[in-house]
């Protein structure tokens, strides 16, 4: 059989830069997926291996070249005796997304991301960190205790009593995974026999009951970004829980929650806040102070000013992103306070002002009254 020209495969012509080659190559992964090809999954695989090749190729500007010069016969040696292969392919993550978990199958054990049989990871943690909204305003670096499982002292993480070694698991030959046909796919799966670790272990150690692996207690340090709000986490990586021996550690995920502030609603970087005045500084005017997360900020109050009248402070709210240097706004609610407790000064004086105003209290029927005599 011949082989096809690269181009000719994906579809792009000589000049194809790295943005159009993937592109090409995306719609053929989604064109030969095995969801897409139920009737023929083996050629449909057939050709996206041929798309693999090709795209392996001419998205490595030396391998490219080569072709370029001497087409096919330039490719001799390019790859292993038997041509390309699975292993050889370098851009799975370009397409992880189109094939999920099915990749595997596809990829069989070379070109993944963990090798046949490899020491598995260990589990991510997560935690729940709460912080007072000053705090999510400032940032800060803070320490976090959690409980997590550590690599066992006792048999440095082999789950095997001292003196003893796991054994290799006979199910796999030690592989930790068994490949089992479904249609045309050799689909590789955990070993259910030693959970994909490669070994039994026949006499366990005491200390974790063989599982290589005890919990306890840690403080993993942080730093805290500023503006981070409530429902955001943070990645800490390989502050997780210990994997099998030569594994890695799985991550430490924390996720913030803001405390409700007494003075403060927060709406994603704006910050509400209510100020209570007096019926006399609504009245003739003046200035309040009113707390911020920046500090304390002065408001003119102008002569007249209506209860639940709305002032805004730009730029003294929160940060518009996580670490941003832009902010959002903050809102004060003015409240007009009505006295209601006067002395005989003070109620004389707003009888008078009352009277001035044309609207005597004494002398008024009230509507009630008025109402009553009509009738
Ligand atoms: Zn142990
Ligand atoms: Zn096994």
């Amino acid at each position: 059989m011949t082989k096809r020209d690269y181009y000719e495969i994906l579809g792009v012509d000589k000049g194809a830069g790295a943005d159009d080659l993937k592109k090409a190559y995306r719609k053929l992964a989604i064109k030969f997926h095995p969801d897409k090809n139920p009737d023929n999954p083996e050629e449909a695989a057939e050709k996206f291996k041929e798309a693999s090749e090709a795209y392996e190729v001419l998205s490595d500007p030396e391998k490219r070249q080569r072709y370029d010069r001497f087409g096919h016969d330039g490719m001799k040696g390019a790859f292993g005796a038997g041509g390309f292969n699975w292993s050889d392919f370098h851009h799975r993550g370009d397409v992880d997304d189109i094939f999920g978990d099915i990749f595997n199958a596809f990829f069989g054990g070379g070109g993944g991301r963990r090798g046949r049989g490899g020491p598995g990871r260990g589990r991510d943690v997560a935690v729940r960190y709460r912080l007072s909204l000053e705090e999510a305003f400032t940032g800060k670096v803070t320490e976090i205790s959690f409980e997590r499982l550590e690599s066992c002292d006792e048999c440095s993480g082999s789950g095997a009593k001292k003196g003893s070694q796991p054994q290799t698991c006979r199910t796999c030959g030690g592989q930790g995974a068994v490949r089992q046909s479904r249609g045309f796919f050799a689909i590789e799966t955990t070993c259910p026999t030693c959970g994909g670790s490669g070994k039994v272990i026949s006499d366990p150690c005491n200390a974790c009951n063989g599982q290589g692996r005890v919990p306890r207690k840690t403080e993993v340090e942080f730093t805290v970004p500023p503006g981070v709000d409530s429902g955001m986490s943070l990645r800490i990586q390989s502050e997780g829980e210990a994997g099998p021996p030569g594994g890695q550690r799985g991550d430490l995920i924390v996720r913030f929650e803001i405390e409700e502030h007494e003075h403060f609603a927060r709406e994603g970087a704006d910050i509400y806040h209510e100020a209570h005045i007096s019926f006399p500084l609504a009245a003739l005017g003046g200035e309040i102070q009113v707390p911020t997360l920046h500090g304390e900020e002065t408001i003119k109050i102008p002569h007249g000013t209506p209860t639940h009248k709305v002032f805004k402070l730009r730029g003294k709210g929160m940060q518009r992103s996580v670490n941003g240097v832009s902010f959002g706004d903050q809102f004060v609610r003015v409240v007009v306070d009505v006295p209601t407790k006067l002395n005989v000064r003070q109620k004389e004086l707003l009888e008078e002002f009352a009277e001035l105003s044309g609207a005597p209290v004494k002398a008024s029927k009230g509507f009630f009254q008025t109402l009553k005599e009509r009738l």
